[in-house]
């Protein structure tokens, strides 16, 4: 049965529509429910995880006494950002675009995401500023100061994505683990929020289009299209959103062993126009393939499912401070890849605010200071049977699914409008 997009919002404004997050839909249909288009009308669905195809363009007036023609390099704490396209001659503003892969001169392990969550946190970024004329100044700006601040994506929130084992015999750099990868395919790692992924929920594109609305770190934005490397089969989304609105807490940088990358999370509503839409949104973890690719070829090995990941797993780790035994070196403190973990007067602390829910931290401990239950990967190769523990999520599903619920909040109190899309991304 179709039905329109404008008779669902209808029913909204008649506070009559029935809403619900994908993982609410989901343990229905595990529970055996029989759902219809007459029993949900909008579906929230959200994506937290690393999205290196991500950029800001930022135009500000920088603040100093000299005046200049034109920049030429500019470092926002540390992090390159490229000048222009607009020179601005004399003007003393400077237009830049940073990409979201870009790394701190100075610091390596910090890099734009790091400065894109400072930024939206309101605190004072440095400006390292040469201009055309080799002179060289500093300031400061903070996000107030910018008037113009929106973040891109090239590449974001993909259809899920992967897991990756380490088949060598060497260990690996890559931005697929916050540490070396181990190799013989002692441990996976993974990306995808699996059943509440919002392309999942819509993947033949019915309803998210050019100019669907949708939450972008918590900001309204809007799709643009499909990104790079998208095909109708394994589609992605360009956006954006400004940066003013955004919430800290849904972006960041993660440190990886081959350098920091940028986290992003998206929140898309789906209105059930169609049989064919709510096909997808009663599929489960269960349902969804999760390519197993060897990180050191860059192929695919097996398939699993991302119920190996997230169902009967822990969303988040225990956290038992009084087990510490006081290790001669602390791996969680050394290796968690959001500089969550620290030590305050001899007691560990985990600075929830900033975790990412990753699971390493359960992985390095011995004294059962962070536990979780991660999973396991269970796919066959040639026939052969392999189960390999996950060690490492690189899409934080807790708060996924918390951002989902908020935007099931707003959509039922009219604070978030579902639109029609301007033109289908692939027809
Ligand atoms: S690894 Fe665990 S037990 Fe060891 S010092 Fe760190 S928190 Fe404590
Ligand atoms: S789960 Fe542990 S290692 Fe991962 S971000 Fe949180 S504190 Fe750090």
């Amino acid at each position: 049965m179709e039905r329109s997009i404008a008779h669902i919002k209808e029913k909204l404004d008649k506070k009559e529509a029935v809403v619900m997050t994908a993982q609410e839909v989901s343990r229905l249909v595990e529970k055996g429910e029989n759902i219809t288009t007459k029993d949900v009308d909008v579906v929230t669905t959200a994506t937290r995880a690393i999205m290196s195809g991500t950029y800001a363009i930022l135009s500000f007036p920088v603040d100093c006494s000299l005046s200049f023609k034109r920049a030429s390099t500019v470092l926002l704490n540390g992090v390159p950002a490229h000048v222009g396209p607009c020179p601005n001659e004399s003007l003393g503003v400077l237009d830049l675009i940073v990409f979201g892969t870009a790394h701190s001169t100075y610091e390596h392990s910090y890099g734009a995401g790091h400065l894109f969550r400072e930024l939206v946190e309101g605190k004072n970024i440095d400006v390292s500023v040469v201009t055309d004329e080799n002179v060289s100044f500093k300031s400061q700006v903070k996000l107030d100061d910018i008037p113009y601040a929106k973040l891109y994506a090239t590449r974001h929130t993909f259809k899920n994505y992967a897991a990756f084992v380490n088949c060598s015999t060497k260990p690996i750099s890559t931005i697929f683990h916050a540490v070396q990868f181990s190799p013989d395919m002692d441990g996976a790692t993974l990306s995808g929020c699996g059943e509440i992924n919002p392309v999942k929920n819509d993947p033949k594109m019915e309803t998210i289009g050019i100019g669907t609305r949708m939450l972008m770190n918590g900001a309204e934005g809007f799709v643009i299209g499909h990104g790079t490397r998208s095909s109708p089969e394994k589609p992605n989304l360009t956006g954006f959103a400004d940066m003013h609105d955004m919430d800290p807490a849904l972006m960041g940088g993660f440190k990886t062993s081959a350098g920091p990358e940028c986290i992003a999370s998206w929140a898309i509503a789906i209105p059930v126009t169609s049989q064919s839409v709510l096909d997808a949104v009663i599929k489960t973890d269960s349902d969804i393939p999760m390519v197993v690719n060897d990180v050191d070829k860059r192929m695919m090995i097996g398939s699993s499912t991302y119920a190996d990941a997230w169902k009967d797993t822990d969303a988040s780790v225990s956290f038992n401070p009084d087990n510490c035994i006081n290790c001669d070196t602390c791996k969680p403190t050394r290796d968690c890849p959001m500089g969550a973990i620290y030590r305050n007067d001899d007691r560990m602390v985990l600075d929830r605010y900033m975790c990412f829910n990753c699971g390493l931290c359960s992985t390095l401990c011995p004294g059962e200071v962070f536990t979780a239950e991660l999973g396991e990967l269970h796919f066959k190769i040639d026939g052969k049977q392999y189960d390999v523990p996950i060690v490492l999520r690189q899409s934080d599903r807790k708060r996924a699914e918390e951002l989902a619920g908020k935007l099931k909040k707003k959509v039922e109190d009219g604070d978030f409008k579902i639109n029609e899309m301007v033109e289908r991304i692939y027809p």
